[in-house]
């Protein structure tokens, strides 16, 4: 028996797990005591890891069909791999680079997320590279820029210890970040002094343990938020200090806090003022530790939301101090190290922007090319619709399954049906969208894989393999260098000179030195040693928990700027026609669109089947009761789903899980119901709100 350390491939939590394997078989998996992020606690999904990993339902071999009539047919990777880059050349010849696109995902490791996004941008030379991680976490990182001047969360998860509030806004900690959460519950329980406030329109199991949960309408929170940089105005809780000498912008965004009163508020969030006092009071007194996630990133106002909870840390002195940061919650194992490696639409290696021209040229100059790109690629939205338009005509997928988890349901199955070639590059054979696969790719994955991710904290892991790949399975990194070679022979040979994975981290170290992540002082070496937080530069012995104490931001004055946006409702308001608002988000134990935890049936028991949940007085005027079966219907489509009454909801909501898909629900999940509509500045789309009407279905 032999064991081997790794970290967990769900949320961006990013626990350290070890890996019992025998004969060559996974036999159990444990919390790594020495992993900082989770002293050897799991969640209910982390402990399955070991079960999903062996239920089957891989996809084992590379299949191919050359007629859409046809069902694909087993071809070696050789064929495979020429087929795939015959038909990208011929494209890109006739049509240009960006008529081709990548679309890849946040758990996959940062080594294949630098050679993807290098395959676009330095060889074929598109900017069409885009990940998931657009759905979870790019307004984040939109916010952070806009404020701070760098994608960079400045606190950790020590700072649960020390803060004096803790304050959730838009995340289900409980069920999305168990152990994140169960840190927070035993803080409290060694310091009975520390609030816990919760800004959710549902009474969740997170919300339920707050001292003061703030059930906003959806969203809301930006009127929130202003209201209590109001109360504190009034109050004199602010830091005059702070302001004056770290921040610039306060005077233009404290004349427009003036117009949101607590009372004027109270009626747009639907909340007593006298609550929204209290929060302002508590979230001023401190350390506050902010923890947030897609309630305000999933929004046509993300941006918005996040930098005006993040205006609340500047205007109190909440930031680079123990216990008192701004911290944004990936969702994904692994969102974070996309976004240093670039690989998205509008970045560039180590936080680089696409639209900056010294930074094209920096990168240009550490890959060896001529040029990348300036023309902006297509962000996860947009792309697909570009598909559907038939401006993209070949589309290669990874590790990501967008026809289930991506909004519209409807225009994504569109896009697919009529891109002319469809690349699927997946672990698992049965996900909604390897039915639309032209060619599928077998790929390893967690357990299988070596390299790095990145957790919500900035720490970098080693993930390990513990096990050979099934089939013909082969890393995601490996095949994007063997596909980059046969696309261009002469330049993909030089660009693509990989053999492990380590060739590819060593790269990607290069590109950040001098930059505000700089890790050239890693290894893997040093790694498997223990993660560490970034920046690590080459000569530290340590990385960095928490940034900004000095209260010295990168940006061009050296200042953290106040982001002034009025609060704007959601894109699609309800009205007589469709008045329910609809939500949707994670259970405890469920991942995702299920590729893996549906396969075990134990993660089964908290919750069995898909559900509508309502208030019981919703339900009463409707007269429906738990189990009936209604037709939920919005302007994009309409599913039947069971429902069930919960004293989670308010009057007027509904709230579905994101997880089942059409797999389980006769070809539709609850992304037949959202909307495309997306934030100007991160295009992460609304997913988190939809103007839905439900009746009791009448089944045929
Ligand atoms: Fe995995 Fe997140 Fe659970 Fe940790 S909290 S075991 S990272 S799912």
């Amino acid at each position: 028996m032999s064991v081997v350390s790794s970290v967990c491939c769900y949320c961006g939590t990013g626990c350290g797990v070890l890996i019992e394997t025998d004969a060559g078989k996974m036999t159990g998996v444990r919390g790594d005591p020495m992993h900082p992020a989770n002293h050897g606690k799991l969640c209910t999904k982390g402990t399955t890891l070991h079960l999903t990993a062996q239920a089957g339902g891989r996809a084992l071999v590379p299949e191919l069909r050359v007629s859409r009539d046809e069902a694909r047919q087993r071809v070696s990777w050789d064929a495979a791999l020429d087929h795939a880059a015959e038909r990208f050349a011929a494209i890109i010849r006739e049509h240009g680079p960006d008529a081709v696109g990548i679309y890849i995902s946040g758990q996959l490791l940062t080594e294949d997320y630098y050679v993807f996004n290098k395959l676009a941008k330095g060889l074929i030379g598109t900017n069409n590279v885009d990940t998931n991680s657009r759905l979870c976490m790019s307004s984040a990182v939109a916010g952070y820029k806009a404020t701070l001047g760098a994608d960079a969360p400045p606190g950790c998860y020590d700072d649960i210890d020390h803060a004096g509030t803790i304050f959730i806004a838009g995340s289900n900690t409980a069920y999305a970040h168990p152990i994140l959460f169960r840190r927070i519950e035993e803080a409290r329980k060694r310091n009975p002094d520390l609030k816990l406030i919760v800004v959710d329109p549902r009474r969740t199991d997170t919300a339920q343990e707050a001292d003061l949960h703030l059930s906003i309408l959806p969203g809301t929170d930006v009127a929130l938020f202003h209201s209590m940089l109001n109360v504190m105005l009034w109050e004199e809780l602010i830091s005059r200090d702070y302001i004056f000498a770290h921040t610039e912008g306060w005077e233009k965004l404290r004349e427009t806090v003036r117009e949101y009163t607590p009372e004027k508020v109270a009626t747009i969030c639907g909340v007593a003022a006298a609550d929204i006092v209290q929060a302002a009071r508590w979230f001023a007194q401190g350390p506050t530790l902010s923890l947030y996630c897609q309630g305000l990133n999933q929004s046509s106002c993300g941006v918005d939301k996040n930098a005006a909870l993040i205006n609340l840390h500047l205007a109190t002195g909440q930031i680079g101090k123990p216990g008192a940061a701004p911290l944004s919650l990936t969702g994904q194992p692994n969102a974070m190290g996309g976004r240093e490696v670039g690989g998205m639409a509008n970045l560039l290696s180590a936080h680089r922007d696409l639209v900056n021209p010294e930074h094209r040229a920096e990168v240009a100059q550490l890959w060896g090319v001529d040029s990348v790109p300036e023309k902006p690629g297509k962000t996860a939205v947009e792309m697909f619709e570009a598909v559907r338009r038939g401006e993209i005509k070949a589309l290669w997928i990874a590790c990501t399954n967008p026809a289930q988890s991506m909004p519209n349901q409807a225009m994504i199955h569109e896009a697919l049906r009529a891109a002319e070639f469809v690349v699927v590059q997946e672990a698992f054979a049965d996900t909604e969208t390897v039915q639309f696969a032209d060619l599928l790719l077998p790929a390893s994955t967690w357990g299988e894989t070596d390299g790095t991710m990145t957790n919500s904290e900035r720490r970098i892991s080693r993930v390990h393999a513990a096990v050979p790949p099934p089939g013909e399975a082969r890393a995601d990194w490996a095949i994007a260098t063997e596909f980059a070679r046969r696309l261009l022979p002469e330049q993909g040979v030089r660009l693509f000179p990989y053999e492990s994975a380590e060739d590819v981290f060593n790269e990607h170290r290069a590109t950040t030195r001098g930059r505000d992540l700089d890790i050239t002082g890693l290894s893997y070496a040093l790694l498997d040693a223990g993660p560490q937080q970034w920046p690590f530069p080459a000569g530290a012995h340590l990385g960095k928990p928490r940034l900004y104490e000095d209260g010295v931001f990168p940006t061009e004055s050296g200042r953290a700027r106040f982001y002034d946006a009025p609060y704007r409702p959601v894109a699609e308001p309800i009205d007589a026609r469709y008045p329910l608002h609809l939500n949707t988000g994670r259970l405890r134990d469920q991942w995702h669109g299920m590729s893996r935890t549906g396969l075990v049936a134990r993660l089964y028991s908290h919750v069995e089947e898909p559900l509508l949940s309502m208030n019981s007085q919703d339900m009463e005027r409707r007269q429906l009761h738990d189990g009936d079966l209604v037709r939920v219907k919005s302007r994009r489509g309409s599913l039947v789903i069971k429902v069930q009454a919960s004293a989670e909801l308010r009057g007027g909501q509904g709230f579905i899980p994101m997880h089942w898909g059409g797999r389980f629900m006769a070809g539709l999940g609850v992304n037949a119901l959202t909307l495309d509509a997306f934030d100007p500045v991160s295009r992460q789309p609304e997913l988190k709100h939809a103007a839905v009407q439900v009746e009791k279905a009448v089944l045929p």
